[in-house]
């Protein structure tokens, strides 16, 4: 993974009118402002893939790429979810630019 360069990225969603992890009622999902996109994975120019899934403790270079994508995510998006928040984000990134009093961001 060092010195690889990322060629493609897996996009899993992007506009789609609906609520906050597909649910009935609640919040409306920022997917649904076209402010939000998920991403499954990365291919690499060695022709390697990156799948995201659970991996906050596995110690592997992949874990470690996904957890590094994963919090430098956080300086560009406002809310960052990946498989470790939720069973609703276990196969993708959730990346949004939800605007929240004081700047704050959310990220899992
Ligand atoms: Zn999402």
């Amino acid at each position: 993974m060092p010195g690889e360069t990322i060629t493609v990225l897996s996009q899993a969603s992007a506009y789609i009118c609906r609520n906050r992890n597909g649910a009935e009622e609640g919040r409306i999902s920022e997917h649904a402002f076209g402010n939000a996109v998920d991403i499954a994975g990365f291919a690499l120019k060695s022709g390697k893939t990156v799948t995201i899934r659970p991996a906050d403790k596995e110690p592997t270079l992949n874990g470690a790429f996904q957890r590094a994508i994963t919090e430098a995510a956080c300086l560009y998006f406002t809310t960052v979810l990946d498989p470790g928040s939720d069973a609703a984000h276990q196969n993708h990134l959730h990346l949004d630019v939800k605007a929240r009093r004081g700047g704050y961001r959310y990220c899992w």
